[in-house]
């Protein structure tokens, strides 16, 4: 099966649009999505309901948990906040509800999704290092797990027999890698809507469990039109320049 992932799309339409795209360019029969849906951008409803759309498996993100009130907006720097607030208050009840629903985390037979890392899923922790990724994949009882969060893709790969942290990794804006040796696998996909690994295209992962292969791609989007719906949306600039930037 060829699983399409996407993550971190922060109400950001024409990346969410894009990634799409590009996933079905590659035949994708199955799509994640693991979590921050909404935060940043100025097209919540419209991102809530394509990822809907698409059926995607979905985990909870801290900018969702914190927009529905599950946790305190003063865990957010300023920018952030005020996204959040501005987008509680545009949101519908059905998104609201939508949000309010989403699990920390989803073990599916062939993969698990967590916004951040398996240790400790509801303290949101970032998986930056491979002591981190160590962290997240000795909770991982499927061979493959999803995350996001950071923004910025990587794969942590430990292979069978090697101790705890022993971990192969790549750090690259795009990359394919061969799992069939390895027993735990930890990806990160990095981020649709707010890339922070200073390639601003949209970046998204396909697993193809058949085929054991990891990628994680790329798509150019028309940012132009992204920024200029933040700034009418009166959202903070600050969060539409540094989409130009990828940071
Ligand atoms: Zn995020």
């Amino acid at each position: 099966m060829r699983i399409g992932i996407l993550g971190d799309v922060h109400s950001n339409l024409e990346a969410l649009t894009a990634a799409v795209a590009r996933l079905r360019d590659e035949r994708v029969e199955h799509w994640v999505q693991v979590g921050d849906i909404v935060g940043y951008g100025a097209d919540p409803i419209a991102c809530v309901e394509l990822v809907r759309e698409l059926r995607c498996t979905v985990c909870l993100g801290n900018h969702d948990a914190a927009v529905v009130g599950f946790i305190p907006t003063e865990y957010f720097n300023h920018f952030a906040r005020r996204a959040i607030e501005w987008t509680r208050e545009h949101l519908r009840p059905a998104e609201m509800d939508y949000l309010r629903s989403l699990p920390l985390k989803v073990e599916h037979p062939l993969y698990t999704v967590v916004h951040g890392s398996l240790h400790l899923p509801e303290q949101f922790g970032y998986v930056f290092s491979p002591v981190e990724a160590a962290d997240s994949i000795a909770k991982q009882r499927t061979k493959l797990a999803f995350v996001g969060h950071s923004h910025i893709p990587a794969v942590y790969m430990h292979r069978n027999q090697g101790s705890p942290r022993d971990l192969q990794c790549v750090f690259e804006p795009e990359f394919e890698v061969d799992v069939s040796s390895h027993d735990r696998v930890l990806v990160n996909v990095g981020s649709v809507g707010q890339p922070r690994d200073e390639d601003p295209r949209a970046a998204c992962a396909v697993y193809d469990s058949d085929a054991q292969i990891v990628r994680v791609l790329r798509a150019e989007y028309d940012i132009e039109t992204t920024q200029r719906k933040i700034r009418a949306a009166g959202l903070p600039s600050v969060l539409a320049d540094r989409l130009a930037l990828g940071v």
